[in-house]
């Protein structure tokens, strides 16, 4: 079971990438840096600025779900922390208005290339009405896991914890002009 969930993480910023890879063969180990075209040229630039950290390694159908519910229950394109929401700001005609999951799904890929191209649009939910509760508890064990192990820094002030929006991050006291 080759395939995995990893996070980058920036060191100077604080600010995490998550995403999976699935490749054939593929394992924590092949030299992949990510599929982000915003990420991967950074971590190229100056390596020893950034951590990698594999969340999880399983089948690529369990790694991508879990790659999913990273970011969505992360919330990470709404977030000032996380590059996942870069697609959101920079969004393109093609991916404007999709949420969070869809948007790191696309990953800026030409339309053709995209995962869901091409999928008739009931799959999700299809998929989610399959997955049996095993799997759900081990997506949830493995979400708590990644949530103890990457608590967040509030890039203005000394906090440290879990995502608290309403006090850190762009509403925090510290933040210029707040
Ligand atoms: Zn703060």
């Amino acid at each position: 079971m080759p395939s995995f969930v990893y996070k980058w993480t920036n060191k100077t910023n604080q600010m995490w990438y998550v995403g999976s890879r699935t490749a054939k063969n593929c394992h924590p180990n092949d030299g992949y840096i990510c599929s982000s075209k915003i990420v991967k040229p950074l971590v190229e630039a100056d390596r020893d600025n950034w951590i990698r950290t594999i969340i999880d390694t399983g089948t690529p159908e369990d790694m991508r779900e879990l790659e999913e519910f990273i970011i969505k229950e992360s919330r990470a394109p709404h977030r000032a922390d996380s590059y996942n929401q870069s697609y959101a700001i920079n969004a393109e005609p093609w991916n404007k208005g999709l949420q969070g999951v869809q948007v790191s799904w696309n990953k800026g890929l030409p339309k053709e290339q995209q995962p869901m191209y091409g999928k008739p649009s009931g799959m999700k939910g299809k998929k989610q009405s399959q997955l049996n509760k095993d799997k759900a508890r081990q997506t949830a064990i493995a979400y708590n896991k990644w949530r103890r192990e990457n608590l967040m820094h509030c890039p203005h002030c000394d906090y440290h914890g879990t995502y608290a929006p309403r006090w850190h991050w762009d509403r925090c006291k510290n933040k210029e002009g707040n």
